[in-house]
């Protein structure tokens, strides 16, 4: 199946000049959500991971279904005040001003083998953001896998040192 067809492409959104990959039509095809999550963890073949975590929200629609299809545990990272239990929280600049990101302090433990997911990687400011937040409770990152890839935004570059897998990439 073509996955890369099921995504719809929205111009302008959400301000002039982003061209916008919107997954929700990929979503709307449940075989082809399956197969995009299938073909997310084939990629990962002989990656050594034990849990997977992602930012929301679009990280929640790739992280849960792989959780699901592979047995590893998933961990949700939210904007602040979401998590209920004692969270560590990391601050980091966006193009415009900053944003921080929290994690369930007991979520991570040292020594685990982190699998970081998102829906799509654009400068990778994100994934790094979730990277520090993970290394800085002891786990390890044992890669990044988003089912789209900007490439022209270079997010590969900041995430150098990382292994990052990507199954539709757009010039
Ligand atoms: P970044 O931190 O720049 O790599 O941005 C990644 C996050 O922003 C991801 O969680 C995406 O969901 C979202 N994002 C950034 N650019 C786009 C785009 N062109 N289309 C859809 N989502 C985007």
């Amino acid at each position: 199946m073509d996955i890369k067809s099921k995504i719809r492409v929205i111009e302008d959104f959400p301000k002039p000049g982003i061209s916008f990959k919107d997954i929700t039509t990929l979503l709307l095809d449940g075989n082809a959500y399956k197969e995009a999550i299938q073909t997310c963890i084939d990629q990962l073949e002989g990656v050594d991971y034990n849990v997977i975590v992602g930012p929301e929200a679009r990280g929640f629609l790739m992280g849960a279904p792989m959780s699901v299809m592979t047995g590893k545990g998933f961990v949700p990272i939210r904007k602040p005040g979401k998590l209920p239990g004692e969270t560590l929280q990391h601050e980091y600049e966006l193009e415009y001003g900053k944003d921080v990101l929290e994690v369930h302090k007991d979520a991570i433990k040292p020594g685990d083998r982190v699998l970081v997911v998102d829906d799509l990687l654009a400068t990778g400011g994100t994934a790094k953001a979730v990277c520090e937040l993970i290394e800085k409770l002891g786990g390890e990152v044992a890669g990044l896998a988003f089912l789209i890839e900007l490439n022209f935004l270079n997010g590969r570059e900041v995430l150098e040192g990382y292994n990052v897998y990507t199954v539709v990439g757009y010039d």
